[in-house]
Order: structure tokens, then C-alpha cells, then sequence
């Protein structure tokens, strides 16, 4: 403790606390302790010979703009090829509708700056990620949460939340969410558009997870049908990433919302970051237009498939009843509940502190609620560990699950 008053915090750093999930990850130095409990990508996947060469042609075609200060809305030919890509994803973007921000988490920052003011509400799902909470309440928002099931946000519940509450926004992840994996159907993605417009409410589509599909693709993004329900583009806002199909370290996100909200993003980011590294930008808009993206996005979609199969399989066959799951159709997490079943442990906190005892870590789901926690949720991340690694990890959380 220092002995002066030099230091005198805002007040807004009142409304946050560090994570409880930090404590957790200080234990995961221990030797031989096998992690589901991180949300990064599997460093191993990276396309390093795609991103030589993608910097490479930066440095030597445009070294000028990759190494000089650039516009805030974005290095021009990355939005024109991040348009194109989200084009391929039947959402039809101008890249003058395209904000690129530092990594998606950016946005988020964006929309607490321009919409947030203490007290406002905001309903989030519940459970939802972390950094969102975390954001959203730095600027003083007043978070509610909806309830979600194996199919996404409860649409019912959340319309009735929307007309209680009249919240600033709403914020979901439609797609294999962080951390509940789950899936909106395309039937809810329509009430949720429909919603929006009926109760004139802001939609924040969060979507960094929504190309890693295992099986079928999953329904088009709220932003691809909102083409379909007249009114609601301009009550949607979509963020993007390529954190996790291609490398988290370039830090490369970015925004499209409605033309006021887009100023007034610039405007803030102008004063933040000044702009997105144009380094990584012209890095990733060299990646993109070398097509690369597509062979990249199958490769990681079968590693991660297999994993996801080989973790439910193990679950299944190692913890019976003593956990329900939905089998994640994409993404990167297995969201379980402890059932209680045959008078077992049923509290997250407790089992995460006695599955690090026996060598294996995940995280507990109480911190992603904002509020009302169900203690008896946990989240565990198949992404940076091998099918064999996943079956004795999952045997040993059987173990931990046992005493
Ligand atoms: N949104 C969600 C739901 C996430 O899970 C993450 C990363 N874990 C982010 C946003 C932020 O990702 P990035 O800033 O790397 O794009």
C-alpha cells in the first residue's frame, strides 16, 4: 500500500472486479495438468506460412500504408475483402459500412463508450462472455439477463424483458456462444429481428465463433437475414473477428452498425487507438485476397470437430448422468450442468477446485452470469487439447467428480 492519495480512481472502476477466473488461471502453471480451461484458439493451427507470406506482400506492395498511420474506419482494401467476406456469407456489406476495430473486444469497448451511460440498461444473455460483462459495466450499465436453452436466448422471455426494461440494447451471441456453445435457431433468429422492429431496440450481434462449424453451417447471421425483415438493419449491429479461424495476436475485429453509430464509433475510436495497426491490416487483407481463408476455415473445422466429439464422447461415457450438455455444433466450448444426480456433487466452484488436485482444469459457470449465477454450470474448452489429452482429462474430471 503506498502512502499517498496521488492515485485517485475513477469511479467507474467501482462497478468491476478482476475475474474470479484469473485466481483459476494463476494454478494452471502446475505440471502435467491438462487445461479445458482457456478460450484461445489451438496455436498449432495457425497458418504461419499463409501469414508469412500475407506480411510479406504487405511490406513489399504497400509498404507506405502497412507502416504509416491510417484512416480510423480502416485500412480500405481490408474492408473492401472483409465485405466480400462477410458477402460470402449471404450478408451483403458495403465496405463503407465497416468499421475494423482492434480485435472484436474493441467493439465491444465502442458500443459501452457511445451508448452507455450509468444506470442504462442492457440485457445479455445468461451465461454470457466475461469481457462483455466486464465492459459493459466499466461504463455503468445496469446488465439483465436472459435466460437461454439448448437453442439459444428464450425469445419469449426476452421480449418481455425488452418491454419491462426498455433496455439501451440487447446483446447476444446467435452463434455457438462463449460460453454456452449454443446454437440460435433459425426460427428465433427471425423472432429476433421481427423484435427488434416491433419494440424499436437495438440488437448487437456478437459473432466470432460462427465459422467454426462441425457439420452443416449453422443459419445465416442475424445481419444476413435482417435483409429479410424490413427495418431491422438499421436496429442491428454485427461484430466480427478473426481471432479465432485465423490468429488472436493480429488483433484484427471489426464492427457494422447503423451510419450514426458508426460516426460516433470512429469519433471515439479516433481518440483510443487512433486506428487499428496497419501492419496487421494489410497482413490480413493480403491473407484474404491470396484465398487462403476457405482451406484455413475446413482445416480448422475438422480438428476442432474431432475434438468436440471426442470430449462428448468422453463425457458421456465417463460421467453419465452426473452431467446434462447439449453436443456443441460448432464453436469452441462444452457448456455441462452437474445434475446432482445419485446425491454427487453439484456446485462448479467446488469441482473446479478439486479437478485442479487431480490434473485437470476448466472453468466454473458462475462468473458468466451477470447475475442470478447457476452454480451448477461449468464450461470446457476442446480447442488446444489432442482427442487423447480430452479422454484422460475428462477421466480425471470423472475422478474429481467422485471426491
Ligand atoms: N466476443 C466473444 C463472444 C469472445 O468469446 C471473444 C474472445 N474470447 C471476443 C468477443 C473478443 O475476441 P477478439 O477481441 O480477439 O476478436
Amino acid at each position: 500500500m503506498s502512502d499517498s492519495s496521488a492515485v485517485r480512481f475513477a469511479d467507474r472502476l467501482n462497478n468491476v472486479e478482476t475475474s474470479a477466473i484469473r485466481e483459476l488461471f494463476k494454478l494452471l502453471g502446475k505440471p502435467g495438468i491438462i487445461s479445458f480451461a482457456g478460450g484461445f484458439p489451438d496455436a498449432a493451427m495457425f497458418d504461419v506460412d499463409g501469414i508469412r507470406q500475407a506480411s510479406l506482400a504487405a511490406l513489399e506492395q504497400e509498404p507506405g500504408a502497412a507502416l504509416q498511420y491510417g484512416a480510423t474506419e480502416g485500412y480500405q482494401p481490408l474492408r473492401e475483402q472483409l465485405a466480400e467476406f462477410m458477402g460470402s456469407k449471404g450478408a451483403q456489406v458495403l465496405p463503407e459500412q465497416l468499421l475494423v476495430t482492434t480485435g472484436s473486444q474493441q467493439a465491444l469497448d465502442l458500443l459501452g463508450k457511445t451508448l452507455i451511460s450509468p444506470g442504462d440498461k442492457v440485457i445479455v444473455e445468461g451465461p454470457t462472455f466475461l469481457a462483455t460483462i466486464q465492459c459493459f459495466r466499466l461504463y455503468g450499465a445496469q446488465l439483465i439477463t436472459a435466460p437461454i436453452d439448448g437453442h439459444g436466448v428464450d425469445v419469449q422471455r426476452l421480449e418481455q424483458l425488452i418491454v419491462e426494461h426498455r433496455p439501451k440494447f440487447v446483446y447476444l451471441i446467435p452463434t455457438f456462444g462463449n460460453p454456452s456453445g449454443a446454437m440460435l435457431s433459425l426460427e428465433r433468429r427471425h423472432q429476433v429481428l421481427e423484435m427488434a422492429v416491433r419494440h424499436d431496440t437495438l440488437i448487437v450481434e456478437d459473432d466470432p465463433y460462427g465459422d467454426l462449424y462441425f457439420g452443416e453451417a449453422p443459419p445465416p447471421s442475424l445481419l444476413a437475414l435482417s435483409d429479410q425483415v424490413p427495418g431491422s438493419r438499421q436496429r442491428l449491429v454485427h461484430c466480427g473477428s478473426l481471432s479465432k479461424v485465423l490468429s488472436p495476436g493480429l488483433r484484427v475485429g471489426w464492427m457494422i452498425a447503423p451510419p450514426e453509430l458508426l460516426a460516433k464509433a470512429v469519433m471515439c475510436k479516433q481518440f483510443s487507438d487512433a486506428h487499428t495497426s496497419t501492419f496487421a491490416q494489410a497482413t490480413a487483407a493480403q491473407y484474404l485476397k491470396a484465398g487462403r481463408m476457405p482451406g484455413t476455415l475446413q482445416r480448422v473445422r475438422q480438428v476442432y470437430a474431432q475434438r468436440a466429439q471426442a470430449m462428448v464422447e468422453a463425457l458421456r461415457s465417463e460421467l453419465g448422468e452426473a452431467v446434462s450438455f447439449v453436443a456443441p455444433q460448432g464453436g469452441l466450448f462444452v457448456w455441462a450442468r452437474l445434475t446432482g444426480a445419485g446425491g454427487r456433487l453439484a456446485d462448479g466452484n467446488e469441482l473446479a477446485r478439486r479437478a485442479i488436485e487431480h490434473g485437470v482444469a476448466f472453468v466454473p459457470g458462475a462468473p458468466f452470469f451477470a447475475r442470478d449465477p447457476d452454480v451448477s454450470t461449468f464450461r470446457l474448452s476442446f480447442a488446444t487439447v489432442g482427442e487423447d489429452r480430452i479422454r484422460e482429462g475428462v477421466g480425471r474430471l470423472a475422478k474429481a467428480l467422485q471426491g
